[in-house]
């Protein structure tokens, strides 16, 4: 008899891997605890970043840590009473930056990235691409000289890698970037990118594809994970369970406490970001933006302009404060003047972010009918479709063409 396989959480990592695994011939359910809120996975800024291999986290950014608490709306922040909660994770962050670990990160990195665009095409049925993806590359608007400056030695060893960044004029980029009129010293083009047209377009799409295949849709909040060497049991918050013979844990930042039920403790958190998505703009470009100095991302989607990013340390359940956004709209008008900011749908996700910057991307040491795909932090959507090849190829093959060592959940 086939078995059945229960893929727990349906942002674009899950349902990539029941799409994945129903294609290989597995009979999957596929589990939410909501398939009408737009997780991280459909409020992102689009951006498939896989020239992005270099971690986000410096050791010196924790010397901030003090001014991050003072202000909320600040572009990162950390709430004071949430401060002790994530000082194990940042103890982990610290530790991951020896020259070692960084070092091993970059090579595991350009391993999980080298196909990351090329498994989304897969996904994607080939008359469909265009619709959804396009391949036109980022800019990264600099304000100060000194942070343009200060990102030099990125933009070395990115080259090194063969990543070339291209070094723009504040008046090129005010001519090929629709909309973008001043507050620019220097912008730099990133081709080695792509943006998408539409994050919650590409997941209801990849949904509905899985579904018509046979995917399984239930909507319900898995609370408890128990099994017994025959079989799994997942427990839903309504008092009902379900029983499987295999399970993938891809809940996004939410991953933790289910983790937890099967016996590891890892330093998974949330950087929350933010933003607005304003219909009807009045200017469109079709590649990714990065304002560099503000922090936050301008992307020009079919939804409409969508202005956001920051990041919020507060845990999965503080309430989201929506003030962040009108600080990103006034630094954004800084670059683009004519952005409305009278209209728009605001909207706060969970980054599932672990310390090391490294997702978990794998199977459990000991018990092979568990596999974990989350903690893709700030390039969950990037990574989506590369992470479901490969956790699709162990369930299913056994192998796969990478070491995934650097990504296992018992690393810590
Ligand atoms: C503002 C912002 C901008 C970003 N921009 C980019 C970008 O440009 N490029 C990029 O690559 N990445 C970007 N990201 C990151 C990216 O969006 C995430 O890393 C990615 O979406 C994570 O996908 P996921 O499927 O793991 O999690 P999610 O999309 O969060 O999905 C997890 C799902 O699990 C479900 N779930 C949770 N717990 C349970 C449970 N107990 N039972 C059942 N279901 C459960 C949730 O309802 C949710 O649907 C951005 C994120 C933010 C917040």
């Amino acid at each position: 008899m086939n078995k059945k396989i229960a893929v727990v959480g349906a942002g674009l990592i899950g349902t990539s891997i029941a799409l994945r695994l129903k294609q290989k011939g597995k009979d999957v359910v596929l589990i939410d605890k909501s398939f009408t809120e737009q997780p991280a996975s459909g409020g992102n800024a689009g951006i498939i970043a896989y020239c992005d291999i270099f971690p986000m986290i410096d050791a010196k950014l924790l010397l901030k840590i003090p001014f991050w608490l003072l202000n909320p709306r600040a572009m990162v922040s950390l709430k004071p009473s949430y401060a002790l909660k994530m000082f194990p994770w940042f103890i982990e962050l610290l530790k991951s930056t020896s020259p070692k670990r960084k070092e091993g990160y970059v090579e595991a990195k350009l391993s999980i990235m080298k196909s990351a665009l090329s498994d989304h095409y897969t996904q994607i049925d080939q008359q469909d691409i265009e619709r959804f993806i396009a391949e036109t590359g980022t800019y990264y608007l600099y304000s100060k000289q000194s942070s343009f400056e200060g990102d030099a030695n990125v933009r070395k060893l990115k080259a090194e890698h063969g990543y070339e960044p291209e070094i723009v004029s504040a008046n090129d980029a005010y001519k090929r970037i629709d909309g973008l009129e001043q507050g620019v010293y220097k912008a730099v083009f990133e081709k080695d990118s792509a943006n998408l047209k539409s994050p919650m377009g590409l997941l209801k799409y990849l949904r509905d594809k899985a579904v018509g295949l046979g995917v399984e849709l239930k909507q319900d909040k898995v609370s408890n994970i128990r099994r017994n060497t025959d079989k799994i049991y997942l427990d839903f918050e309504d008092g009902n369970f379900i029983e499987v013979d295999e399970i993938v844990i891809a809940a996004g930042a939410y991953s933790r406490k289910l983790v937890n039920d099967l016996g590891f403790d890892i330093p998974l958190d949330t950087e929350r970001g933010y933003n607005v998505t304003i219909p009807n703009s009045p200017f469109k470009f079709n590649v990714g933006v990065i304002a560099k100095d503000a922090q936050i991302a301008i992307s020009s989607l079919d939804d409409g302009l969508r202005v956001g990013g920051g990041v919020e340390f507060a845990g999965i359940d503080a309430k989201p404060n929506y003030e962040r956004i009108d600080v990103m709209l006034k630094l954004a008008k800084e670059l683009f003047p004519s952005i409305p900011t009278d209209r728009g749908e605001r909207w706060m996700g969970c980054r599932p972010s672990m310390a090391d910057d490294l997702p978990v991307i794998g199977q459990h040491p000991r018990d092979r009918r568990i596999s974990f795909a989350f903690g893709h932090g700030h390039l969950g959507m990037t990574m989506a479709a590369v992470t479901a090849k490969h956790i699709s190829n162990m369930i299913v093959d056994g192998k796969t063409d990478i070491d995934l060592t650097p990504f296992r959940v018992d690393r810590f």
